[in-house]
Formats: structure tokens, sequence, C-alpha cells
């Protein structure tokens, strides 16, 4: 299956609404078009998603068998790694050998899913009850049962469009849910290309249905539809509290996994050449559109200078380009959109005084590309220190102390990420539990693994994904109870 049959596919792909284009965000140019699939798209989705749940042509195949159609997704997937590959560099401008290694790890999902399949029990409880009917203590037998959620939307954004796919239909998958997968409008290829691949490995058909369209339209059909029992959503903060509004309707319910202003404290004892390459890269790698990017770093003042200019460094030393651009190790931005985003915080901040040390500019070539900025002399009331940027820039500043580092590094209404680097490791594990974040790494960043479960605190999110969280997620717990 080639590139140019997904480009057709969804070009082909019905729809009510607007034309919407799909844009190659290294030559700014169109790659092909799709009609937003809207809300009729989404009441035919959940409408075959219900009949399939309520027939049960999955929950009802034994865990087993299902378990080996979700080890075929990932194996028919690792066979169209080349394809996976250059669909998500197409579409996000990420380089090709990024997308190469993300590949893999996305098939990974379905395996160890699979795991879970056989796996999802309940507990069996023994209760002696005083004051049954006859006045004698009753004995109880109850036990629970884990049962799918039912029909679920599943929303995720362009960042990383096989990656956010697959975390979030392999644990659905494994919990026996129905779903309506709703890609971003910007990155819709990869999604149909695993849709394809799903339904060769035999998941029945009406469990998996892809819609394609606006978040506005779409999006919002599916988050108000009366017959969706959960939205399991990734993307921004400002969106997920739309989601929660919307989802009032029939209370369903929501798990969420939003952005972050994620701070990482670099002390003076640490490893420092690692500390400046991992910090930089913990910002800088897909220019800066991760979640858990470090986009607020905080050096003890001893260092502070040979940090920020270490930093500096490795920011000028990255090479930008296109995925088809020899020793490129950064993409552009997603969208013109994204880069006037970026540049309006960037432009704003030189306006308020902040000093740039390096950047500040979009390169000076086709594609949306923003040199890596590193921002000092940053006051804390300032937008681009508080809010998400979602780009290449980090903002850098001086502590003393422990107890600075940490108020600085709480004092955000996000807390998805916090790293720590320092060789004192008594202090390292006295910070993992003061920092106000999901996901807190030590003298490590940018770590991930399928079994270890990832959410955020305060306004990063709702709920976990990936490990026994994750399927968790699509679960509910039933408890029965039996006079013996
Ligand atoms: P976004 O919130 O604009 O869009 C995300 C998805 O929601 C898209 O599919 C979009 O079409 C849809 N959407 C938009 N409006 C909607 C509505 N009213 N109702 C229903 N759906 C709607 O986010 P984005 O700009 O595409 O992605 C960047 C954001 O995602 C950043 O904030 C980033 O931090 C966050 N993110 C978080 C995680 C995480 O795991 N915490 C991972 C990746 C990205």
């Amino acid at each position: 299956m080639t590139v140019q049959e997904i480009l057709d596919e969804l070009r082909a792909r019905p729809g009510t609404g607007e034309i919407i284009p799909i844009i190659d965000p290294v030559t700014e140019e169109q790659i092909t078009e799709f009609t937003d699939g809207g809300e009729k798209a989404v009441e035919e989705a959940v409408a075959r998603a219900r009949a399939s749940f309520e027939a049960a042509v999955w929950t009802g195949m034994p865990a087993r068998q299902r378990a080996k159609i979700m080890w075929r997704i990932a194996d028919l997937m690792d066979a169209h790694t080349a394809e996976f590959a250059e669909l998500d560099s197409l579409n996000t401008g990420m380089p090709l050998a990024q997308a190469q290694m993300i590949a893999p790890t996305c098939a990974e999902f379905f395996r160890y899913y699979a795991g879970w399949c056989t796996k999802l029990n309940g507990s069996a409880y023994e209760v002696q009850m005083e004051g049954g009917v006859s006045g004698e203590f009753a004995q109880m037998h109850a036990y629970t049962l884990k049962e799918p959620y039912g029909v679920v939307g599943l929303i995720f954004p362009w960042n990383g469009p096989i990656f956010n796919a697959c975390a979030k239909i392999a644990p659905a998958l494994a919990a026996g849910c129905s779903m309506i997968v709703k890609p971003a409008e910007e990155t819709p290829l990869s999604a149909l290309l695993l849709d394809r691949i799903i339904r060769e490995a035999g998941v029945p058909d009406g469990v998996v249905n892809l819609v394609t369209g606006y978040g506005h339209t779409a999006g919002a059909a599916l988050t108000t539809h009366p017959d969706v029992d959960k939205i399991a959503f990734t993307g921004s903060t400002e969106v997920g509290k739309k989601i929660v509004e919307a989802s009032a309707g029939n209370l369903k319910k929501v798990m969420l996994e939003l952005g972050g202003k994620s701070p990482v404290l670099i002390y003076d004892d640490a490893d420092l050449d690692m500390a400046i390459m991992m910090a930089s890269m913990g910002i800088f790698v897909h220019s800066g559109q991760g979640c858990v990017c470090g986009s607020r770093i905080f050096v003890q003042r001893g260092v502070y200078d040979r940090v920020v200019e270490g930093i500096a460094t490795v920011a000028n030393n990255l090479k930008l380009g296109g995925p088809k651009e020899e020793g490129s190790m950064i993409g552009p931005l997603i969208s013109q959109k994204q880069l006037t985003r970026v540049m309006g915080f960037i432009d704003e901040g030189k306006g308020d005084g902040v000093e740039v040390v390096t950047g500040g500019h979009r390169l000076d070539r086709t594609g949306y590309f923003v040199h890596p900025t590193v921002l000092t002399n940053v006051d804390r009331g300032m937008r681009l220190y508080q809010q998400e940027i979602f780009g290449p820039v980090v903002t850098v500043l001086p502590f003393d102390d422990d107890d600075e580092a940490v108020a600085m590094a709480n004092d955000t209404s996000y807390g998805l990420a916090a790293t720590a680097w320092t060789t004192n490791l008594s202090r390292a594990h006295r910070l993992a539990k003061r920092l106000q974040a999901g996901t807190v790494t030590l003298n490590s960043q940018l770590v991930f693994d399928h079994n270890v479960p990832f959410g955020g605190y305060k306004q990063s999110g709702w709920g976990h994904e990936f490990g026994k969280e994750g399927v968790e997620a699509y679960l509910k717990t039933k408890s029965v109870w039996a006079a013996l």
C-alpha cells in the first residue's frame, strides 16, 4: 500500500462539511484535501459502534482470541513501519529517522495491551453482615466484575499522529470497548493505514470506526453525543475544558491528557554535560511540540551562565530541515497557525524586555521553521512564562536552593512532568515528592514505557494512559452481592 493510495483514500472519504486541506509544513504546499465528516459521519459511526457493542461481536469473543488479533495488528504494523514513518513524517515534517523509531513503539502498544485481555479480573470479598433478616450474621459473598465502558470516543492531536492513535485504540480494544476514532484534522493520514490494518487483522466491523474532520464539528459532535459513554481526549487544556462541559449532557466520563509547562531543575552537582544535552533535547526535539517538553529550565546560580551558554550552543548546532533533507534533526512547526502563535509569544516577550540568548526568529526559508530559542531575564508574570507555547522556546532562570527551585517549578497551573538533574540522590527523591507533576524524571528526560502510567496533575489532565491504569480507564467496576 503506497502513500499515494492513502492520500487518495482520504480525498475520497464522504463528508458533509468544509473541504479541509492537508498542508506539508516543509513546503507549505497542499498535499491533498478531504471533506469534513461532520455530525453525519459521527452519527453513523456511533450507531455502528453501538450496534457492534450490543451484539458483543468483540466483547463476546474469547479473550485469548482478541489478544491474538491484537498481536496480528502489531505484526502488520511492523510489516508497514516504512509506510507509517513516511506518512507521519510527510504529514508533520518530523525527520524520517525519528518517525522510523516511533512506528515500532506504536505497534508495541497492541502487544502490550493484548496481554491484558486475559487478565482483566475483578476481586472476591467474603462479608459478614450484622443484623440480617433474622438478626444473626448474614454470610455474603461479593465480587467485582470488570466490564468495558461501552462506546468510547477517542480524540487526539497532530503532534504524534500514529503514537496518539495507538495509545488509545490498543487499551480500548483490550477492555472490549467499541470506539469512534477522531484524529487531528491536520494529520489523519497514518490513522487511515492503521484503520485498514485493524480490519485486515480481524477486528469485527463496527468495533473501530474512523471519523475524519475538524474538532469543532466532528470532535464536538462526539463529545455531545448521548450514546457515547466515555471520551478519551489528548490535546490542549483549553479544548479539554470544552470537552468537560460538552460531556455534561449525559454525564459521559472523560479522560484527559492535556498540556504542560514542565520544569527542569539543574543543580550544580549534576553531570552538567549530560544535563545540558538532555534538557536542550527535552525542549527542542520535534520543535517543542511534545506535551512533556521541559519549557522552563531552572539552574542553580553557580552554574547558571555555563548552562545557559551550553543550551544555546546545542540550539545553534541543531540542523533544522525537512524529512528528506540530509542530516535533519528537527522538523518544522505543524502549521502556519502554530507558527503565528509561537512567534506571537516570542515577539511579545521581546517587547516586554526578555533577553534572547539565541533564536527568536523564523528561519529564512520555506516551511514553518523556528530557530530553537533560549530566553532569559523573564518575568514570572509574563504570558510566555505561564502558558504552553508548544514550540522550540525555553526560558532559563537561576535559583539558589531547593525551596526556591520547588516554588518556581510548581508555580504553574499545569502539572504534566518535571525533571531534576542532581547527583545527590537523597535530594533527587525528596524533589520527586515535592514536585507537583504526574511524571517526575530524575537524571533523565524523554523516557517512556508502555507499562508505566502517565497522566497529568492540576490542569494537565484527568486519569492515566499506559500500563494497567491505561486499560482500567476503559473499564467499569460492577459489585455483585450474593447471600450464601
Ligand atoms: P487541540 O486541543 O487543539 O486538538 C486536539 C484534538 O481535539 C484534535 O483532534 C481536534 O480536532 C480536537 N478538537 C478541537 N476542538 C474540539 C472540540 N471543541 N471538541 C472536540 N474535539 C475538539 O490540541 P492540538 O493543538 O491539536 O495539540 C496540542 C496540544 O495537545 C498541546 O496542548 C499538548 O500539550 C497536548 N498534548 C498532550 C499530551 C498528553 O499526553 N498530555 C500528548 C500530546 C499532546
